[in-house]
Formats: structure tokens, C-alpha cells, sequence
């Protein structure tokens, strides 16, 4: 009954232990979770005031497709403000979120026989994305001791007449990776010896720490410029994950067949959602470093108590809101951890194989420091029990 490509899908693995966290906690069961993968704020007032208005002002009908002018303006203003990057609104795809922009653009350029490839651990959107579109994912294993971060020789061997693209998602999830300028522009080398795509996913952009910079792939050569599509959107930088609003910007051709597809399958993103989109751009933003600092205090913590625990390794994360332990040496599978680690003593991390490697499991500081410290103490407690 089904097509083909809807019975190769993975169903998440991060759901199964949400919904048993959430299960646990209706009945009343104390359960520190770590399992958001969405900033614990809320949206700033002054974005919300303007998506309201939008309603009120019965801004409420079909847009133009592709997002409507003055919030392509304005992203096209922020990737030069911020990004150093020049693209015209054209090239700018306004998306029902990051992840839409993300299925678009491998939607657009990728098709059966083609290979993605994708640094492992990964966001798990990815793959699925990649067999959506008829490709196959292909997955670059990382490693700790590269801060989980891919090389120019991990790229160049698992290259093959077949790839078409590799995805680059920096700072990453659920790694915290951020690629310097150099690796980054090392990646760019290889990817131009055979005219490979980029997807540089760079929705956690606003969110590194120890004064480390975020730099955007396309901005470092004309080269770069012409292979990448780079994504971002508004759900992290400004907590807006429910507004389902994301951008991605590239070269014309791109764009253009980007436009096309949207404008038959999903149309425009929510007209007042754009609205609010347009406040967040263009209003105090302030509120991002209010967060970003938050989150810097609470991965500081979190780090911290995560290294002196026996048995357990982590690379400091350098940016978005995750911390991927290793738990390797303590002998069971991620899922089993996990599993273990919910029903005996009400903590809730995802599995790292979810992502594509068994010996991790992810927190995510998404959540309040109270619950940091008293879910760090039950896992300790838990690990010493191994
Ligand atoms: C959260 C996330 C996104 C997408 O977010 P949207 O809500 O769809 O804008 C994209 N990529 C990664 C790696 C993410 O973690």
C-alpha cells in the first residue's frame, strides 16, 4: 500500500524516550529531562507584539511564495551584516523552518544514485532527508579526539564519483562542534576539486561560547560562495521553534528550482509568522545574548561535572545547547543507558545512536540549572552503580 520511500523511513528514536519521560512524569514521577532540543525561553515580546499586529491588521491570507519582501530584505541585510555574505533577496527562500529549508534544498539538487555525505554523529534529519530525495546518505564517522569534527582526509576518502553534496552543521547538533575559519576553508578545498555541494546548516550560529566565531561556509571564497547553500532560521537564535519559520539563501539556479518546488508543495510560510520574523531581524537584539549567556553558564556547570564523573569523557562543546558524553567504557549500548538510566532514576538523555554513534548519549542544557545539578547527581550516581 505504501510508496517505497515512505517504508525506508527510521522511525525517531528520540521520541520513544520522550514519550516514556513524558509518561512518567503525568504520573507524577520527578523526571529531569534532557532531551529538548529546543531553547527553554520564551519568544521575545517584541516579536510576539509584531505577529499579533500582523493578525489584528488581518495580515492573514497567502504571501508570495517564497516569503515576503521585506523579510527577504532583511535577511538578505542580516547575511551582510552579519555573515559577510552578499546575496540578493532572490537567492533567499523563506521556509516553514530550517529543517524545510534544509529538505528543499536536497530536494532540488539531489536525485537517485547520489551520495550525501554526512559527518557522524549527525542531526537525524538528515539521512532521512537524503533517502527522501532518492539519495544515499553516506556517514563520515568522527572522532572525539578531532572534537568530533570532520577532516579534509576523512572527506576526501569517503568521496566517490557518486557524491554530490556533503552537509557541514556548524556549531553542531548534538556534537557543539564549530568549525574554525581554516577547517572550515579546508573542507571548501576538497569539496572544489570535484564541484561538491555544500549544506552548510548554521541554524545555531548565534550560539557559541568561549569567544569563539562563527564563520559562514559561503563566505570564504567565490568558490565556497557557488557550491553552498547555506541554511539558518529563527528557532533558536530567538526561541521560536513553534513559529516553524526558516531561510536559506544560494546561488540563482538553485534558488530559482528552490522557489518552484515550494511554490507547489507547501506555499508560503505562515503570513504573520513572517511578520514576526521581520521584528526579530530588525528589532533590539539583545535578547539573543541574554540566552546565549544563560546557556554559557549552564554548559560551564554541566561540563564541568561531566568530566570528574569516572568513566565518562566529554569534549567541551563549543556551541548550541548540547553536551555529548561518551559512555563507552561503562559497557551497555546507548539505548539500554538510556533505558536504565530513565526508569531507575528518572533522567531522561537521548541515545546517541539515534545520531549515529552507540557510545554517547546527549544532554541538552535546554533546561534550568536546578534540574542541571539534581539530574547530574542521579547520573553519577547511576554510572558508579556500572
Ligand atoms: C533545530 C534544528 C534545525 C531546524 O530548526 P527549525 O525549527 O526547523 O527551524 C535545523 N538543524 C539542526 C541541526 C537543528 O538542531
Amino acid at each position: 500500500m505504501l510508496a517505497e520511500r515512505a517504508t525506508i523511513l527510521t522511525p525517531s528514536l528520540t521520541l520513544s524516550i520522550d514519550s516514556k519521560a513524558k509518561a512518567m512524569k503525568a504520573e507524577g514521577i520527578d523526571v529531569c529531562s534532557f532531551g529538548a532540543g529546543e531553547p527553554d525561553f520564551d519568544t521575545p515580546e517584541h516579536i510576539k507584539l509584531a505577529a499579533q499586529a500582523a493578525i489584528e491588521q488581518g495580515f492573514t491570507k497567502y504571501t508570495p511564495s517564497s516569503g515576503i519582501p521585506e523579510l527577504r530584505e532583511a535577511i538578505a541585510a542580516k547575511f551582510k551584516a552579519d555573515n559577510q555574505l552578499d546575496y540578493k533577496s532572490s537567492q533567499i527562500i523563506v521556509s516553514n523552518g530550517a529543517k524545510h529549508s534544509c529538505y528543499n534544498a536536497i530536494l532540488a539538487t539531489v536525485q537517485p544514485g547520489d551520495e550525501v555525505l554526512i559527518p557522524s554523529p549527525y542531526w537525524l534529519s538528515y539521512p532521512e532527508m537524503v533517502r527522501l530525495a532518492g539519495g544515499d546518505p553516506v556517514f563520515v564517522q568522527t572522532r572525539e579526539e578531532n572534537g568530533w569534527k570532520m577532516t579534509p582526509d576523512d572527506f576526501q576518502d569517503a568521496m566517490t564519483p557518486r557524491t554530490k553534496m556533503v552537509i557541514i552543521n556548524s556549531p553542531g547538533n548534538p556534537t557543539g562542534a564549530v568549525y574554525s575559519r581554516e577547517e572550515l576553508q579546508a573542507l571548501v578545498e576538497v569539496a572544489g576539486t570535484e564541484d561538491i555541494l555544500i549544506l552548510s546548516d548554521e541554524i545555531y550560529e548565534k550560539l557559541t561560547y568561549d569567544g569563539v566565531e562563527h564563520v559562514s561556509t559561503a563566505s570564504l571564497s567565490p568558490e565556497a560562495y557557488n557550491l553552498t547553500i547555506t541554511v539558518n532560521g529563527f528557532s533558536k537564535a530567538y526561541s521560536m521553534t513553534g513559529w516553524r519559520l526558516g531561510y536559506l539563501a544560494a546561488p540563482e539556479p538553485i534558488a530559482k528550482a528552490i522557489d518552484a518546488i515550494q511554490s507547489h508543495s507547501t506555499s508560503n510560510p505562515c503570513s504573520f509568522a513572517q511578520k514576526g520574523g521581520l521584528a526579530a531581524l530588525k528589532g533590539d537584539q539583545s535578547c539573543i545574548e541574554d540566552m546565549r549567556a544563560e546557556f554559557d553558564m549552564r554548559r560551564q556547570y554541566m561540563v564541568g561535572r561531566l568530566k570528574g564523573i569516572d568513566r565518562v569523557s566529554v569534549v567541551a562543546p563549543q556551541g548550541a545547547f548540547y553536551v555529548l558524553a561518551n559512555i563507552g567504557m561503562l559497557g551497555l549500548s546507548s539505548n539500554n543507558f538510556a533505558d536504565r538510566l530513565l526508569s531507575k532514576h528518572h533522567v531522561a538523555v537521548v541515545p546517541g545512536v539515534a545520531f549515529g554513534n552507540d557510545a554517547t548519549v546527549r544532554f541538552s542544557y535546554a533546561t534550568s540549572l536546578d534540574i542541571i545539578k539534581k539530574g547530574l547527581d542521579r547520573f553519577e550516581e547511576f554510572c558508579r552503580t556500572l
